[in-house]
């Protein structure tokens, strides 16, 4: 196993070393899925032969996210130093439920630096969760506890005074929705208030919003603001958002699963000013700070708050004044009772590449959306769909004479063809009701070429959709040092994709 695991290690970093030089995506082909299905082993195979499957037949399938050409959707594009934590953290093997461990005190230290780079203030209290969807369900549900006005660990819901009234853009993350039917206030509860030209709620519709409900006797408790739309990259008008919360009342909570990190970036941080003002705060460490899925994190301003919200006791989990009970219960913050040592991987990254690194990528990301913006404007054939706000860039290719029907097919065809020819992977969304191609940079390795190459390469499949796209410009895109050799010995196997 020694062995084994010393060629998994090279053949990771031959890998990595080679990334760019592979397609950014390809589909397993139908003979390989065999490999993937059939009944349960019952005997053992050598652990070589099984790495070999993981080596020749998944890795040349993965998500493609590594690659500097990814911009799909919105994922971090790894690092390996949180890779090699996360090895690390499955050798400790602690579990994250409490104990009186290292891992504990690493968990702390983690939450804490996050609510530093926050800008929250000191005791306030954090919790790592399997990602952003989560952190908003932790923000949320310790919003409907604080403002539901009974006590939900003993009432429900039906026995509160007033029904209850979130409010967030029309822009919001379907989580959110999915939230509102976990909590058990249901779509209904969430208001969703019309966002201006350039996606950002619109504060005076907030307002009139929540005087019509407290006039038709609702309570309205919540604003959910997003730092950073999936749509579009758009950013609430925090400082705003956060002045009516205070004047009425109401919980602040900041989806920053996108943006909450541009507060690390010295050239952007004045973007998401005002987040620091949040009641919670979702953020995503897998999006923005590359960590290896899957970690995200809520904060929450009043310890106190949250951990009434969580804590129950249980007879067989009580803090012990000596021996490994003798810490804090984290279980006390969050849903789960058991987590993982996700920590381990944050806390390596932040202490080997430091802060700054991080927030040098994020600007990097945004200036690089800005020239993309800048080259879609120049060519009179590309259409840009919405304002750039962050990392997100909206366009789509529109030779003139195609209806919306038809642009639509056209578009998603290019995004088909640049995904299928392995160049470039990015996705597409519909920006009120029309269809547009979507850009998402969240990606320490892409280089402008990169982009050059996207917008080149978009044009000859819009202008020629039949013609199948080549990689044919990729050589120019190569690292000029040549690639490390391949680790030579008895168990090498593959340079994996
Ligand atoms: C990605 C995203 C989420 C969901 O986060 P996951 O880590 O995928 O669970 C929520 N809100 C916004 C704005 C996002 O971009």
């Amino acid at each position: 196993m020694r062995a084994v695991a010393h060629l998994m290690v090279n053949d990771a970093f031959t890998r990595l070393e080679g990334l760019r030089d592979g397609p950014v995506w390809q589909s397993m082909p139908e003979e390989m899925r065999g490999a993937f299905s059939g009944p349960v082993p019952t005997d053992p195979s050598p652990l070589e032969a099984v790495y070999t499957d993981v080596a020749t037949k998944l890795y040349p399938h993965a998500m493609g996210n590594l690659h500097p050409r990814f911009w799909a959707w919105y994922m971090g594009s790894g690092c390996l130093t949180g890779a090699l934590a996360d090895f690390l953290a499955a050798i400790d093997g602690s579990n994250l439920g409490g104990g009186n461990t290292g891992a504990n005190l690493v968990d702390r230290q983690v939450t804490d630096w996050l609510r530093q780079m926050m800008g929250f203030p000191e005791g306030a209290s954090g919790t790592l969760v399997s990602g952003g969807s989560m952190a908003n369900v932790i923000g949320l549900t310790t919003a409907r506890n604080v403002m539901a006005g009974i006590d939900l660990h003993q009432e429900s819901l039906a026995d509160a005074p007033q029904r209850l009234r979130f409010y967030s853009s029309d822009q919001v993350h379907n989580c959110h929705l999915k939230a509102m039917n976990l909590l058990g206030l249901g779509g209904r509860s969430l208001l969703r208030v019309a966002t201006d030209h350039t996606f950002r709620m619109d504060v005076d519709a907030l307002r009139a919003a929540i005087a019509a409900d407290r006039a038709a006797g609702l309570r309205p408790a919540c604003v959910i603001a997003t730092a950073g739309t999936t749509n579009t990259g758009a950013i609430d008008p925090l400082p705003e958002i956060a002045d009516l919360c205070r004047d009425e009342g109401l919980w602040l909570h900041i989806d920053g699963c996108i943006g909450a990190l541009f507060a690390i970036a010295p050239e952007n941080r004045h973007l998401v000013a005002g987040i620091e003002r949040a009641d919670s705060l979702a953020l995503d460490l897998h999006k923005g700070l590359h960590a290896p899925f899957d970690v995200g994190c809520a904060l929450v301003r009043d310890r106190r708050q949250h951990r009434m919200t969580f804590a129950e006791t249980a007879e067989y989990l009580q803090v012990a004044r000596r021996g490994l009970a003798a810490a804090e219960f984290l279980h006390d913050y969050s849903l789960e009772t058991t987590r993982g040592f996700r920590a381990l991987k944050v806390w390596m990254m932040l202490r080997h590449h430091g802060v700054d690194s991080f927030g040098r990528i994020l600007d990097r990301n945004i200036a690089q959306a800005r020239h993309l913006t800048q080259l879609i404007e120049a060519d009179p054939l590309l259409a840009l769909m919405a304002p750039t706000a962050s990392t997100v860039v909206c366009f789509r290719h529109d030779p003139g004479g195609m209806d919306e029907a038809r642009l639509k097919a056209h578009n998603t065809e290019i995004m088909l063809r640049l995904q299928e020819s392995g160049v470039a992977v990015i996705s597409e969304t519909t920006i009120r009701g029309r269809l547009a191609l979507r850009v998402a940079i969240c990606n320490h390795r892409t280089r402008d070429d990169d982009l050059d190459l996207l917008i080149r390469e978009v044009r000859q499949i819009g202008e020629n959709p039949t013609a199948s796209p080549t990689l044919r410009n990729r050589s120019s895109l190569r690292h000029s040092r040549t690639p490390t050799k391949p680790h030579r010995g008895k168990a090498q196997v593959s340079k994996g994709g």
